[in-house]
């Protein structure tokens, strides 16, 4: 089983089939070699619902994590609610940080996101995916090479130095369009916000509607020189 320990340099030549484009094999391969040892960090935006529906065809009790800052948006916690009743068996988790907002405010002042972004993301986020990482070989991510330039050397499988794990990431090859394509074919529930001029979606305070179509991510943390939460850095 290729692991973080002894990673070398994997055979990435998934058919790219014109459905798919990878994704679906891609995921049967990961979850033959690593079963149970695999988790996915969703964050409910549309990639993630597309992702949660391929992840389902290939194991139905697959364990699903939610990084729950409680800062989300309502929608998206609505969403979450639709997806148990459409995917029942999938194991999904709302992991929470240790730090309830109040604690946070306490020991590091109100509204840390708008003052230290990387602190917050860092106990909000990162220690949380951290944790549910621990006794997992390999994670799951949806990331897409066209969402931004940090993301066009994304492969189907990396080796994943933040987390010290595998980052399997089967979208790579999807477009916005493709990603629609895909939801509207199969009437897969997403974020209503989505519709309201958010292409993607994070915690409230920290995003916004995105008015630049060549940069669907300059919705997140506008203003700031912040670009990404961390988890892929
Ligand atoms: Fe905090 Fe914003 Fe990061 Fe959410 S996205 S954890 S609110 S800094």
């Amino acid at each position: 089983m290729l692991t973080y320990e002894n990673w070398t340099e994997p055979n990435q030549d998934f058919e790219v089939d014109e459905t798919y484009k990878g994704a679906l094999n891609v995921l049967k391969s990961v979850y033959d070699e690593y079963g149970e040892q695999i988790v996915y960090a969703c964050s409910f935006g549309i990639e993630g619902i597309i992702m949660i529906d391929l992840i389902s065809k290939v194991k139905e009790d697959a364990k699903i994590v939610f990084l729950d800052t409680d800062l989300h948006f309502k929608e998206t916690y609505e969403l979450i609610d639709k997806v148990k009743e459409k995917y029942p068996l999938l194991d999904i988790e709302l992991k929470k940080p240790k730090l309830t907002l109040e604690e946070q405010a306490a020991e590091h002042g109100d509204k840390l996101w708008e003052r230290e972004p990387n602190k917050c993301c860092n106990i909000r986020k990162i220690i949380p995916l951290n944790e549910a990482l621990q006794g997992a070989t390999a994670w799951i991510s949806g990331l897409r090479r066209e969402q931004s330039e940090s993301r066009k050397h994304t492969n189907f499988i990396n080796k994943d130095e933040k987390f010290k794990s595998i980052k399997i990431c089967p979208l790579i090859h999807w477009t916005w369009k493709d990603v629609w394509r895909y939801a509207h074919k199969h009437s897969l529930p997403y974020n209503v916000l989505h519709d309201n001029g958010y292409p993607s979606i994070g915690c409230e305070p920290c995003t916004n509607p995105a008015f630049n179509a060549d940069d669907m991510r300059s919705g997140r943390w506008t203003g700031q020189m912040k670009t990404e939460c961390g988890l892929h850095q």
